[in-house]
């Protein structure tokens, strides 16, 4: 069934009900820890100089509509590309051709594919590389052919720091809790129902991922105690949703781990002559930690390395013998240009990493066509399009950045190239714009209720523990891979960008139809 079948879709509240659902949301939110720190436009500093307040974090009221079919085939081609990311990530042949293009014209890559090479040169002492993956995806209708089934389009692939699988486990246990208020599915023909909701588990999953190369780590070379390390942004809003992964991994799986700013590395942490991680926590000084797993939710960012000592812990860090999660090369392996040499229309690539036919064209299936903007016949082509104002409107043009706020939109596109010196254009990538189908929902955010036409993207989170082989050619082996739970974010139709930290969007959970 389609969302058009279920007629009004959110169900209409009466101002009394609707009053209700929001208390019931609001302090089951807060009560379970779906929550971030206040905005500073929000709550001004010096309204809570302790830093002691908690918001409910942005959500929407219901869950949103979503194809069960799409669902289904998102999370069943997660282990394909976990095997896809992973297989890039070990070949550096192949990754340095993709990187080459970039090192003249864009800095931060320069700058990362030199700490790798900086380190190779020393040798790597630790051949495992963990990845947290997240694939995101937009619901796609072909619009020449109205009656096809649709079909999910992959928006991005994240390597480094893909958020939400803490919340994303809160908020679809919300939506169920809130079929306990009557008003929510009160009508026969609601499609809200226990059946249709689907829990993420990417909270427990990802932190099984964490303990999985924590105790591939193997014991202590140090005889101290073993721990994780987030390293983090600070401050950091969204705190929240990265304590319930070390909740998790202590309470399921026994692993201690410790939050690290990534602007206090080098004074908390030291290499060992053999390059084990040391991290001594600023509370315990007299018990050094052995580093196992270094968790990256810092530094995908050039803000997040304000000075050069920044990028020498990042150096540091890429050096030592914990496992890294990412590596410099799975960080890589995220960037945009590397999603486009895949996509391009007729691109051979794809086939190097995934050799199963049947495996390959699942994944092939969810690419949108992405083009370089480089000389390539594809490039030059892609140049015409992106210029004219009549064509560039179906694109979106993409910087290798991660984080959000970093695309140029349609119309915007011809008069951002205008300025750009033609060589530093293959800097960017040209995606064709996925035009989702649009719903209604209700988003919760800071404290204002925004209700309307809406548009969402479904994350499935993946976890891989692979061995390198050396370097070249994707040797080596993968140890462990699983489908990790998934992430809903929906946001207002009125906005082109859709992240939740940088303010644009909401976390949801799928209501299966
Ligand atoms: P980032 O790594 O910064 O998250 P994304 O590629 O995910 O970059 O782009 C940010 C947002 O822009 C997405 O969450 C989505 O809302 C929108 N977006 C990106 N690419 C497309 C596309 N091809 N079609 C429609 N929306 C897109
Ligand atoms: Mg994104
Ligand atoms: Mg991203």
């Amino acid at each position: 069934m389609g969302a058009a079948e279920h007629g009004e879709y959110p169900p209409e509240l009466s101002k009394e009900e609707e009053k209700y659902l929001l208390n019931t949301l609001k302090d089951w939110s807060i009560a379970h820890g779906l929550a971030v720190r206040p905005a500073p436009t929000f709550v001004q500093q010096s309204q809570d100089p302790t830093g002691v307040l908690a918001s409910t974090a942005p959500v929407t009221l219901f869950p949103s509509l979503f194809p069960r079919s799409c669902f289904e085939e998102g999370l069943a081609i997660q282990k394909a590309y976990n095997e896809l990311y992973s297989a890039i990530a070990r070949d550096e042949t192949w990754l340095q051709s993709i990187v080459e293009e970039l090192l003249d014209i864009d800095d931060f890559v320069a700058k990362l594919w030199q700490i790798h090479l900086a380190v190779k040169k020393e040798g790597y002492v630790q051949n495992l590389s963990l990845g947290i993956f997240r694939s995101d995806y937009m619901v796609h209708k072909d619009p020449s052919r109205p009656d096809s089934t649709p079909g999910l389009k992959q928006v991005e692939f994240n390597t480094i720091a893909s958020s939400f699988g803490g919340l994303s486990s809160q908020v679809s246990a919300l939506h169920k809790y809130l079929l306990t208020v009557d008003a929510y599915s009160a009508s026969m023909s609601s499609p809200i129902k226990a059946d249709n909701l689907r829990q993420s588990k990417s909270a427990k999953s990802l932190a099984k991922g964490l303990a999985v190369a924590h105790n591939a780590y193997g014991t202590s070379r140090t005889a101290r105690p073993l721990c994780v390390l987030f390293v983090v942004q600070d401050p950091e809003r969204n705190v929240f949703d990265q304590r319930h992964l070390e909740y998790a991994l202590l309470e399921e799986n026994g692993v201690r781990s410790f939050r690290l700013p990534f602007g206090e590395t080098l004074s908390h942490t030291k290499l060992d002559s053999d390059r084990t991680l040391v991290y001594t926590p600023p509370n315990s000084p007299s018990t050094p930690f052995e580093v196992t797993t270094i968790y990256f939710r810092a530094g995908y960012s050039p803000d997040d390395y304000p000075k050069e000592e920044d990028w020498t812990a990042r150096l540091h860090l890429e050096k030592s013998r914990a496992i890294k999660c990412p590596s410099i090369l799975t960080h890589l392996a995220g960037c945009k240009k590397v999603q486009q040499v895949l996509a391009t229309p007729h691109s051979p690539h794809l086939q190097r990493f995934l050799p199963e036919f049947e495996v390959a064209a699942r994944v092939l299936a969810t690419f949108a066509p992405i083009y370089p903007l480089d000389n390539s016949e594809a490039g030059r082509e892609a140049r015409k399009l992106a210029a004219d104002p009549a064509s560039a409107s179906r694109y979106v043009l993409k910087p290798q950045r991660e984080g959000g706020g970093n695309n140029i939109y349609r119309k915007a596109i011809p008069p951002f190239l205008e300025k750009l010196p033609k060589t530093h254009w293959p800097a960017y990538i040209l995606m064709e714009m996925i035009e989702p189908p649009q719903l209604k929902n209700a988003i919760l955010r800071n404290g204002e209720l925004q209700r309307g036409g809406v548009i969402c993207e479904l994350g499935v989170y993946g976890v891989s523990l692979w061995r390198d082989g050396g370097g070249a050619e994707q040797k080596g082996e993968i140890l462990e891979s699983f489908e990790a739970g998934y992430l809903l974010r929906t946001k207002g139709d009125q906005s082109e960008e859709g992240g939740v930290a940088a303010g644009f969007g909401a976390v949801d959970s799928c209501c299966l139809v």
